[in-house]
This record gives C-alpha cells, structure tokens and sequence, in this order.
C-alpha cells in the first residue's frame, strides 16, 4: 500500500468509475435504558440512508450483553433494511454456550459476525487464560463459526499491535491465523497515526494476507471519553491530537468543529493512499459519521 497521496483531482477520487466504490461499516454498542435505545435507533435511522455495508452491534466480554445484543442485531434489517453483524467474544465461556449464541444468531436471521476473543474482566492488561472447554483464541473461535453455518466473519487487527503480542512477527501470525481459518476481513482497532495503518497493512501483505483490512475510525465525540478507551485498548494518543483539543472541554462547539477536522483529515488521508473501506465506531451517535460519509463523497439515499 502506498503511503504517498495519489495526485489525483478530488472529485475523481471520491466518485471516479475508475476507483472502486466505497464501503462503510457503522458500529453500535447496546443500549442499556430506555433513552440510550432512544438515541440508538435515532442515531441508526440517520444514518441508514448512507446504506452502510452493515451495522454491528458489540457484544460484551463475557456474554454480558449477550440478551441485548441479540435482540438489537434481530431488529436492525427490519427496521432499516440494512444487514445486521453482531459481535460475539469466546471469553469466560464454553464452546457448547458461545455454540449456542451463534445459533442464536442464524435463528434470527443474522448472517455476519465480528469474531473476538474479548478480554479477561481485568482488561487489556490482565493475562488471559482460555477454558478448558472453550475456544483458545480468536481463530479458535472464528474455525467454530464456520463450521456452524455459512457466515460473512470479520475479525480484529492492530495498526499498533495488540498489548499482549509479544511482537510484530507474533502478532500478524494471528492474524493470519484469523483470516486462514475463515476470516472475510480484518477490522482494525482505532489508531490515529495513518502511518501506522499504512506500516501495519504493508506487514500483513507481506505476510501473504490479502483480506480487505478495513480502518475502524473513531470519531472524536468527547475527547476525554475517547483517550479513556485509548489507553484501555492500547491505541497510542499522539501529543498533537492532544494538543488540538486542550482546554476545549467546556466549548463544546469548538470541540466539535476540531473532532470533525481532524476526523475528515483522517479519513481525507486513507482515501487518498487507496483506501475504499471504512468501519466507524458510532458511540450510537450520527453527527460526526453523517459529515465524514460526505467528505467521503457518500450522499444519503435519495438525494
Ligand atoms: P485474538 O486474535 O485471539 O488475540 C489476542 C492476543 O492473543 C493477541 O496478542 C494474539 O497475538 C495472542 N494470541 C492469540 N492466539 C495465541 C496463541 N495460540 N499463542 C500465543 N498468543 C496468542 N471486545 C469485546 O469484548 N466486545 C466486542 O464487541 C469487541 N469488538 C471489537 C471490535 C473490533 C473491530 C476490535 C478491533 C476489537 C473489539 N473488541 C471487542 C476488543 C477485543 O476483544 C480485544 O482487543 C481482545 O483483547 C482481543 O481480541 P482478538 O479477537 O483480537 O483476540
């Protein structure tokens, strides 16, 4: 992949017959009240009209939200015509018990699954010891599911390497473990150093893997929040991101109009370098998706 801007005109890169079409992905995380599944169907109903690839729903390590994650992936189509993914983690359970959600899941119609393994309840940093009786890892899990049915599987990566790699060379061996035993695609973590992107997809293609590795993009929805779940998952903060939103927390106007600058410079950057496919982390809000998707060039249907 090249790091080098393509030097084409703007208009032909967004919308040119002779670049591929662009693809999103939007994901959600279950509501927990009443008004949070409010603002989630609000949030899926703007944005539908943009007809995202999918929309996924996370799944809480553990099987947590296991109820509520079913139940809001079974009523996305429905609703809004769009394919639903759901995500589903082997974490803390037993193959028979994860078996039994993906039936679950085809039961409802749902025929795509974001595979992971999750994390211990201590987080990231905690060891993580499988079960006996459960899936080992990731790949584990995603060779489980495909024996299971026939479903479009999706499966993460890290432009940063994941916390518990104990290298470079260990952490795209998974991966290519991952995209082996049936992965479509490789969803990466949030990172908001392109190079990193760039220098984590030329490793994975040289290591003969040639899914798609589709960006997950983290609009900056409240800076504090979001450098929170940074440090939780290992994505580095760089000093001038945090600097363009320094002393911004209660101008919350100006912190938007920063959010979606350095969000379109993101994503303005990936698109220019060749980069047609894109994952969004929504925090089940519109807003910052609605004005990417158009700096992408993506209009609502019906425009
Ligand atoms: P794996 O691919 O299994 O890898 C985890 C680590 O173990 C890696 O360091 C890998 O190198 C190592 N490893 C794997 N196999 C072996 C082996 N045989 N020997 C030695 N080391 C090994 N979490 C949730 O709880 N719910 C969600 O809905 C959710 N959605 C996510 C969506 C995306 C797009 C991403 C990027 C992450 C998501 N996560 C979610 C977080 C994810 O669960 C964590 O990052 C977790 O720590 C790792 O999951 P994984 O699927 O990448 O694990």
């Amino acid at each position: 992949m090249s790091v080098e801007p393509q030097n084409i005109d703007r208009a032909s890169r967004r919308t040119g017959a002779e670049h591929p079409p662009i693809a999103m992905s939007f994901e959600f995380f279950p509501p927990k009240s009443d008004e949070a599944e409010d603002r989630f169907w609000g949030s899926l109903h703007r944005l539908a009209p943009l007809r995202p690839r999918f929309v996924s729903v996370t799944y809480g390590a553990g099987g947590s939200t296991r109820e509520r994650t079913l139940r809001m992936v079974s009523k996305i189509t429905g609703e809004t015509g769009i394919d639903a993914a759901a995500h589903l983690t082997c974490v803390g359970a037993s193959r028979e018990e994860v078996d039994e959600v993906v039936r679950g899941y085809a039961a409802a119609g749902v025929n795509r699954i974001v595979a992971l393994r999750g994390d211990p309840p201590g987080g990231v940093g905690a060891p993580f010891e499988a079960r006996e009786d459960g899936y080992q890892n990731a790949a584990d899990l995603v060779a489980g599911i495909r024996r299971l049915g026939d479903f479009d599987i999706s499966v993460a990566a890290y432009p940063e390497k994941h916390p518990q790699s104990a290298d470079w060379d260990a952490d795209i061996d998974n991966l290519k473990r991952k995209i082996d035993a049936g992965a479509d695609r490789a969803i990466t973590q949030m990172f908001f150093n392109n190079a990193d992107y760039w220098r984590f997809a030329d490793r994975a293609r040289a290591a003969g893997i040639n899914a798609p590795i589709v960006p997950g993009i983290q609009p900056i929805h409240s800076f504090k929040q979001v450098s929170g779940f940074a440090a939780k998952c290992g994505t580095s903060v760089p000093g001038w991101l945090a600097e363009r939103f320094a002393g911004l927390e209660n101008e919350p106007e100006t912190h938007a109009l920063v959010a979606a600058a350095v969000a379109a410079e993101q994503v303005t950057e990936l698109l220019d370098s060749g980069v047609r496919e894109f994952h969004f982390y929504t925090m089940n809000r519109s807003n910052l998706v609605l004005a990417l998707a158009r700096v992408l060039g993506q209009m609502p249907a019906g425009r």
